[in-house]
Order: structure tokens, then C-alpha cells, then sequence
């Protein structure tokens, strides 16, 4: 099947043009006639040559040659059919139209989750999109592409800001709209496993490194990496299910692009943890969120600016050295990465006009009871 559409783009390429529309012109005839494959594989052979040629030209060195080696087509929902079907083999069979007569079916196995996502598409949660065929070390795999139509709350009444820490993988926090003045319910995630399986393997690769067995550490990084991003996962639906206990929730971040607050990177340690992937996390809580018809915000450049630096109870500003924060102004003392979560909350609420969320000029300095509240895995209020 799929050779076919190779063969297709390989001839493509010998024609070493970018030009679709000259592609179209000069070939489309003697292609149809060669490889008899239907139009709409036959322009996704033709896109792909271009998309390939362009990438070649863009990063190429003077002695390069262009070397087909992992290459994907996209089926659209005209050339291919999927189906659940008594087979004792496997019950999904995936039929890809390739021309008016010629059509094949192939066995397709998922995985556990990939099976109850694809059982809900049959029942008509999802839609089925497009379908990407992969050959990855001499094996076949099909990229089911799903779609979902989800409504979002639209009138939020809690706002949980959710951020990375400086000692915690992330930290959450909520403000209520009926009490914007009172966070609640601080959270910490501090990502000890993924510490733990980072050092694990780094560990283990400087031992390769010396005996030199490149391919060996090329296949634990694909571990690691497999590691890794299972417990973000993990973490994401946790955070989710923190999220999901407030009512009509929206969620905002830092908007992470570009932007790297200055945390010190001198000492080892520190350099390994803050390579924590805060923002591959983000992306899985968005979309797992919007799936929950969570919506999810973030704060412009200028929002973000000082959140950690802060006070949240009276918008000083402040220098600030170790885990606590201290305001010199109204004294606050309060666990600096919640600080920090509680200022991005309250830029979305300021944003949003919830009552006076302007920081309150204290009246008598110095005067008053202080909270004081310690980092750990626990809920605060
Ligand atoms: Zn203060």
C-alpha cells in the first residue's frame, strides 16, 4: 500500500521543484497514469515532496544529500474508513482507499488508553479527522487524529492560578469571586520522581558515555524521556482533579514564551532541578483541561511582570532571598512560590474586574496578626 505513495513522493522529488503549481501543471497526468492512486493521495505525495525538498534546502550543508528516511502520509477522511468488526485477531480493521477500485485493510492494535479513546470516537464522542501513517523501525503505525467540540464555562467564579516554583515542580492556588481577598487551598507538586528518574539516568549514561556505547545511551534517553513524561501526566490529572473541586473554574498560567525568570543557575543541584519541564506540564493541563471544558488563560508579558517579587496583600515590591517571602511594608511572611501563584491569580481577576483585587494600602503599618505558612505537600486553608 503505503510503498506505493513512497515511491510516489521520491518521484516527486526527482523533479527538485518547491512549486506546487508547477508540480500540478508539468506532472499531475503522468502521475495518475503511473502510480493510480486517487487525487487527494496524490497531492499529499505532492505536498510531501515540496515539505520535504523545502526542509532539506532550509537546513542544508554543502555536502548533503538528500536521504528519505522517516516519512509519513496523511490520509483525509475521503480516503480512508475505520472499523470495529467481529475479527478474533483484532476488532479494528483501518481501510485506506488508495484508488476507485483498489482498497486495503490493515489490522489495527492500540494500546489500553488508545483503545477506550477510540471506543468513545465509535460512540460518537469524537470525531475522526485525518490518519497518519508512520514507519518507525520497520513498523507501521497510525496516527488516529480526533476531534471534539467542548464548551468552555464562560462565566468562571474561581480563578486557580497554577505556576512553577522555584523548589516545586508546580504550585496551584484559587481565588473565589466571592472572596477575592482570600486565597485558598495551596497546593505543591514538587516532582520528586521526575528528579529521581533524571538523576537516575544521567547517572547511568556518564557510565556509558566512558565505554562508549552511543546507541545503547540514545535508547535510554527515549526511556527517560517515556519516564518522564508519564509522571507529568500523572501530576496533570492530579492537578485537573485540584482544579475540578472549585466552581466553574478557569485556570491561568504564565505565558512561558520567551520569558525565563531569573533564578539563580550556579549550583549543581539547582541546574538539574530547574530543567524541570514546567512547560511541556502546561501543555498536557491545557488540554486536558479544555477536555474537562475548562477554559485557560494566560498573562501577557507585561502582567507577568514582578509576580514573584510582589507582595500579594500589599503590592510592594520587594527583594527576596530563600523559600519565604517577606514584605518590609505590611510584614507578610508567606511561602514565596504560592506568593508568586496568588499575584498571577490576581492579575486574571483584575483582568476580569473582580471587586477591588488592587493591592490595599495598609492603613497602620506594622500593625496586625501575620500569616505564616510553611512549603510542603499540604493544603493551607
Ligand atoms: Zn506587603
Amino acid at each position: 500500500m503505503s510503498p506505493r505513495i513512497f515511491r510516489l513522493v521520491k518521484w516527486y522529488l526527482q523533479f527538485n521543484s518547491t512549486s506546487k503549481k508547477f508540480l500540478h501543471e508539468n506532472t499531475y497526468e503522468k502521475a495518475k497514469r503511473f502510480f493510480e492512486l486517487n487525487t487527494a493521495l496524490i497531492q499529499t505525495a505532492r505536498d510531501k515532496a515540496v515539505e520535504v525538498l523545502k526542509s532539506f534546502e532550509r537546513n542544508k550543508k554543502d555536502d548533503s544529500i538528500l536521504r528519505l528516511k522517516r516519512i509519513s502520509v496523511r490520509f483525509d477522511k475521503r480516503c480512508y474508513g475505520f472499523a470495529k468488526t467481529t475479527n478474533v485477531l483484532t476488532p479494528y480493521w483501518l481501510t485506506l482507499s488508495l484508488n476507485r477500485r483498489k482498497r486495503i485493510s490493515l489490522p489495527i492494535v492500540f494500546g489500553e488508553k488508545q483503545k477506550q479513546r477510540i471506543e468513545e470516537a465509535l460512540r460518537g464522542e469524537w470525531s475522526f479527522t485525518t490518519v497518519e501513517m508512520v514507519k518507525r523501525n520497520g513498523e507501521w503505525y497510525a496516527h488516529f487524529v480526533l476531534r471534539k467540540n467542548v464548551e468552555l464555562i464562560d462565566d468562571p467564579e474561581t480563578v486557580i492560578a497554577i505556576d512553577r516554583g522555584k523548589r516545586n515542580l508546580a504550585v496551584a492556588v484559587a481565588v473565589s469571586e466571592n472572596n477575592p481577598d482570600k486565597p485558598m487551598k495551596g497546593q505543591f507538586w514538587r516532582g520528586e520522581e521526575i528528579k529521581r528518574v533524571r538523576g537516575l539516568y544521567s547517572h547511568i549514561r556518564r557510565k556509558l558515555q566512558g565505554k562508549k556505547l552511543l546507541k545503547k545511551v540514545k535508547e535510554l534517553k527515549g526511556r527517560e524521556k517515556y519516564k518522564v513524561n508519564q509522571q507529568l501526566h500523572i501530576i496533570a490529572n492530579q492537578i485537573i482533579e485540584y482544579v475540578k473541586q472549585f466552581p466553574k473554574p478557569v485556570i491561568v498560567m504564565e505565558n512561558l514564551n520567551g520569558i525565563r525568570r531569573n533564578f539563580k543557575k550556579s549550583r549543581k543541584l539547582n541546574k538539574r532541578f530547574h530543567s524541570l519541564p514546567f512547560r511541556k506540564l502546561q501543555a498536557i493541563i491545557e488540554y486536558k483541561a479544555i477536555l474537562e471544558g475548562i477554559g485557560v488563560k494566560y498573562l501577557t508579558k507585561r502582567e507577568t511582570k514582578n509576580t514573584s517579587k510582589t507582595c500579594h496583600k500589599c503590592g510592594y515590591v520587594a527583594r527576596i532571598k530563600g523559600r519565604t517571602f517577606k514584605c518590609p511594608r505590611c510584614s507578610l511572611t508567606y511561602n514565596r512560590d504560592l506568593n508568586a501563584a496568588i499575584n498571577i491569580a490576581y492579575a486574571l481577576t483584575r483582568r476580569m474586574g473582580w471587586g477591588s483585587c488592587e493591592p490595599p494600602k495598609p492603613a497602620d503599618e506594622g500593625i496586625g496578626v501575620k500569616p505564616t505558612l510553611n512549603a510542603g505537600s499540604s493544603l493551607l486553608q
